[in-house]
């Protein structure tokens, strides 16, 4: 089955074209004579029986909403005969979206109808940048392609099983009962799948899995794992919240924010958003948002970037500890996304603020992991230290075929 995993934003649509397989070698099913949008077919939220992800073409549509591409709908169509062209003939059998905010409704994958659209619409106030986004994907590719079927995966859903301790805000109830103000959760996919990956490398079965996951990317955060399940996690009501990251800030005192709007009288809240998101973190302790970028200079002796490195690893390793201790004591720490695959340096400076977990790095192999799950820690190490590759558009095209392919059965 040939899935289009789409990441629709408002000015761009990344996109990847996946081949995804039946598990049990069952033939394929072919969805394009069923109508795209059946309001009928009870939303299953079945991710399993499929597997696999080659990626047959992937690609980027930018400058949607200029005079070049006015809308979705147009960088659809581009998109359509861009891949008629490469995929020889081939069609696309369904379309899986990122979608970032399910709110308190999505905790898992779902067929997308008419009034899913909607609803990830009337989540827009959650996620005013992406969600209408989204949507306006969604309703693109019913215009462009009709008899596809369509799944949104939310980055929000895997912390859907936190406890309420865990995701509320010490602040009167009625600011989360009137606004939603309460911790949701991010990078969820990811999180899912090297907890999946980890737990199938280490034998463990899943249900009995404790850990803790570190999705180290640009966007940060780390999730306490307990019995395979989200129980914790670093980001809260926005992705502002919990580690350093490139450009935003993480965890502040509140006050901060109060404050410096009152000092400030014409600074706007939204000025402040963005200095918080785009002008913090490591760029905004050293100048420098990349972090190979921040290792360099840090190597070459700049006291900035080294604070802007102790500093990010600090903040991950006392989230580690508390996290260890949330979940019952972890079987596993887990490093994933482009700083926690590619860094080794990073690696050992943060497992270097762990010794009193009885963590210890084997350095050959932190040096270099091999494979898409790779062990980096000492026999002898309290808590197995693993590399797991990440990737959420194999996860968002398998939960996608998995979906479809449910409704096809019937
Ligand atoms: P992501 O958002 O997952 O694509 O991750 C991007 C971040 O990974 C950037 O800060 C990159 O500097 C960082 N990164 C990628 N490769 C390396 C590397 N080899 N060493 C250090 N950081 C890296």
């Amino acid at each position: 089955m040939l899935v289009l995993v789409v990441n629709c934003g408002s000015s761009s649509i990344k996109y990847q074209v996946r081949e995804v397989e039946p598990a049990d070698g069952e033939p394929q099913a072919y969805t394009s004579s069923m109508p795209a949008i059946d309001e009928n077919v009870p939303l299953a939220t079945a991710t399993a029986g499929v597997t696999g992800g080659e990626v047959i073409a992937k690609g980027l549509i930018e400058n949607i909403g200029t005079s070049e591409i006015t809308d979705h709908t147009q960088a659809l169509e581009i998109l359509a005969r861009r891949l008629d062209e490469e995929l020889g003939g081939r069609t696309i059998d369904a379309a899986g979206h990122r979608v970032v905010h399910g709110g308190e409704r999505f905790s898992a994958p779902v067929l997308v109808n008419n009034e899913i659209i909607r609803a990830i619409e009337r989540l827009a106030p959650l996620a005013p940048l992406h969600n209408p986004a989204h949507a306006l994907g969604l309703r693109a590719i019913q215009k462009t392609w009709p008899h596809m079927p369509q799944v949104c995966v939310f980055d929000t859903a895997f912390h859907r099983t936190m406890p309420e301790k865990a995701w509320r805000y010490a602040i009167p109830e009625e600011m989360y009962v009137m606004n939603g103000m309460r911790r949701y959760g991010f990078h969820g996919t990811s999180h899912d799948y090297v907890t999946g990956k980890a737990a199938e490398f280490l034998g463990i079965p899943r249900e009995q899995f404790d850990a803790v996951v570190a999705h180290l990317g640009n966007g940060a955060s780390v999730t306490a794992i307990r019995h395979g399940e989200s129980f914790d996690t670093s980001m809260g009501y926005t992705p502002l919240a919990g580690l350093v990251m490139g450009t935003r800030c993480g965890d502040l005192d509140p006050s901060v924010v109060t404050a410096m709007l009152e000092r400030n009288p014409e600074m706007t809240a939204r000025e402040l958003d963005r200095i918080l998101n785009k002008e913090s973190g490591l760029q905004g302790i050293c100048g420098d948002s990349d972090m190979r970028a921040v290792q360099q200079r840090a190597d070459s002796g700049d006291e900035k970037a080294q604070l802007a490195l102790e500093m990010t690893a600090y903040r991950l390793a006392k989230y580690i500890g508390g996290y260890h201790v949330a979940v019952g004591g972890a079987q596993a720490l887990i490093f994933t996304a482009g700083i926690g695959e590619n860094s080794s340096e990073f690696r050992e400076q943060v497992c270097n603020e762990l010794g009193a977990l009885g963590i210890t790095l084997d350095p050959g192999a932190n040096a270099s992991p091999e494979g898409d799950v790779a062990r980096i820690s000492t026999p002898d190490s309290a808590i197995e230290v693993l590399v797991v590759a990440t990737d959420e558009e194999r996860a968002i095209a398998e939960a996608t075929a998995s979906l479809v392919r449910e409704r096809v059965k019937g």
